[in-house]
């Protein structure tokens, strides 16, 4: 794990870890509203801290968490992938998209993953480790600070980067809670803004209903049936569909969100009618209406066997689905010619 940060701390650790710098407790509010408000990671820059604490706090709560090793941009510069590199040479990376109307960071919560998805680049090198929770979190201030120099804001913010984000639950709910609180205590975006992904973890999504928070849940099913989820998603081995659904419905019970439900359309594997059909039933029985299906076409990573569905096989999925009453949308792929499957970047570089 890297050395420890504030956004590491709840507010009790950081009275008490300043209070061992000799600082009062009203400071904690005061560099709250840099890191959060002016989204600035410097205590050097933090003048109304007495000069003489600034590098000792600097040194003993804001350590550098990760480096830019590569910056990407495509789609005119609408999308932009940055990989970092942290503490312990580990790498992670996390892709901001801007659309007219909002601008969305993609971020990965585990460096590698251990859910091994075989059509996935990222599940191909298994897993490095957790991140911490500054490190979740300082992936969204660099990019809301890469937002406001250019005059804009960031608005969304999804778990859709390298990892299981409720594999590694803890930090990734201290780093939502600090994504959303309003400003000094967090960056102030709305939790119905914030997107949770997760191949299932059935246990994990109950766990993470009981939060009370309004995020949206997204599931990557891939599949209706367990034959062939046993192999596209392992997981599945430990929870079946028919668990993931259901806690996927309990999950929008609390929430009184729908849940979205990511299916990535791969050639001859997942893209049959019939499986579009059973796809729909399925949804429609465990959701009704609270659920929308998102088509994602697979970005093929190199080398691999898996590809892309041929564009009328999507159309005539996305019919029969919607036929089944439940709405269902193709993604669209901004980043595709960065690489932006997840993993893919950090892939290359190793
Ligand atoms: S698809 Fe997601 S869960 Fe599966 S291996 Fe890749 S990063 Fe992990």
């Amino acid at each position: 794990m890297p050395p420890k940060h504030w956004a590491d701390l709840d507010h009790e650790a950081r009275i008490e870890a300043l209070a061992e710098l000799g600082l009062p407790r009203f400071r904690v509010d005061q560099i709250a509203r840099h890191y959060y408000g002016r989204l600035e990671a410097d205590p050097l820059t933090m003048t109304d801290l007495p000069e003489s604490a600034r590098v000792a706090v600097r040194d003993a709560l804001f350590p550098e968490l990760m480096s830019p090793v590569r910056v990407l941009d495509a789609d005119d510069e609408e999308t932009q992938k940055t990989l970092w590199k942290l503490h312990d040479g580990t790498l992670l990376e996390s892709v901001l998209m801007r659309y007219p109307d909002r601008a969305t960071l993609c971020i990965s919560s585990q460096a590698g993953c251990g859910m091994a998805c075989p059509f996935c680049a990222t599940g191909q090198g298994g897993l490095d480790r957790n991140l911490s929770t500054g490190e979740i979190v300082d992936q969204v201030r660099n990019a809301a600070s890469t937002m406001q120099r250019s005059g804009g804001r960031l608005s969304n913010v999804v778990f859709m980067g390298m990892g299981e984000p409720l594999a590694n639950y803890k930090r990734v709910v201290s780093a939502v809670r600090q994504i959303t609180r309003p400003a000094p205590e967090g960056f102030g975006i709305s939790q119905r803004s914030v997107t949770v992904s997760t191949v299932g973890l059935a246990p994990a999504i109950r766990k993470l209903a009981d939060e009370d928070m309004s995020v949206t849940l997204a599931v990557s099913l891939h599949t209706a049936d367990d034959e062939l989820r046993d192999e596209l998603v392992p997981v599945n081995n430990r929870w079946s569909v028919a668990e993931v659904l259901d806690a996927a419905a309990y999950y929008a019970d609390r929430s009184g969100r729908r849940v979205s439900i990511e299916y990535a359309l791969i050639r001859d594997i997942n893209d049959q009618p019939w499986r579009a059909d059973l796809l729909g039933k399925k949804l429609h029985r465990a959701l009704g209406s609270r659920v929308h299906v998102n088509l994602i076409p697979l970005n093929p990573t190199p080398g691999s066997k898996w590809d892309a569905s041929p564009r009328e096989r999507q159309d005539e999925f996305v019919r029969r689905v919607i036929a089944q009453g439940v709405p269902c949308t193709v993604r669209d792929t901004k980043g595709q010619e960065i690489a932006a499957a997840c993993g893919q970047l950090a892939a290359e570089e190793r």
